[in-house]
């Protein structure tokens, strides 16, 4: 049975380090997939659309996000083109939680993961999506909202 994990909250140093990339050798393990669907039933109870394993004290690169099509478990997600045009919209964050931040980020984004089972995946990430993706592939470099707001206030 999934448990519910603890998320990491602000301020935790680990929450503002890099993630290692997830050795692909470890997916057949039950620990690991254990792992997977424990982090998507934990979003699903915090009514995130997103998390990543370092929210839950992880700091492995991998993330799942809730789409209208299902959950989505993406490992060493990589962010291969961004569209030069950008919008800026609302982002909370369940590790600040009651924080909201306005992001300015790329609209479209296409991004290569690997799938639990080990397949290599390219999607087309749009709007809110693209928006999620690239919210926790921050997580994965360290980079929470209230960093990013601070970066976009000094350019
Ligand atoms: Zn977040």
């Amino acid at each position: 049975m999934a448990k519910i994990l603890d998320i990491v909250t602000h301020p935790t140093p680990s929450l503002n380090e890099k993630s290692k990339e997830v050795d692909l050798s470890i997916l057949k393990d039950k620990d690991f997939q254990e792992l997977v669907s424990d982090m998507a039933l934990t979003m699903t109870k915090k009514d995130g659309v997103g998390l990543a394993a370092p929210q839950i004290g992880k700091n492995i690169r991998m993330i799942v996000i809730n789409t209208k099509d299902g959950k989505i478990t993406m490992i060493n997600p990589v962010i291969k083109k961004k569209s030069w045009r950008t919008d800026v919209d609302e982002e909370g964050c369940l590790s600040l939680p009651g924080i909201f931040c306005k992001i300015k980020r790329p609209k479209n984004v296409v991004c290569k993961y690997v799938d639990p089972n080990g397949d290599e995946v390219l999607i087309d990430a749009k709007g809110f999506m693209a928006r999620v993706i690239q919210h926790e592939i921050d997580h994965l470099d360290g980079i929470l909202t209230i960093d990013r707001e601070r970066m976009q206030k000094k350019k």
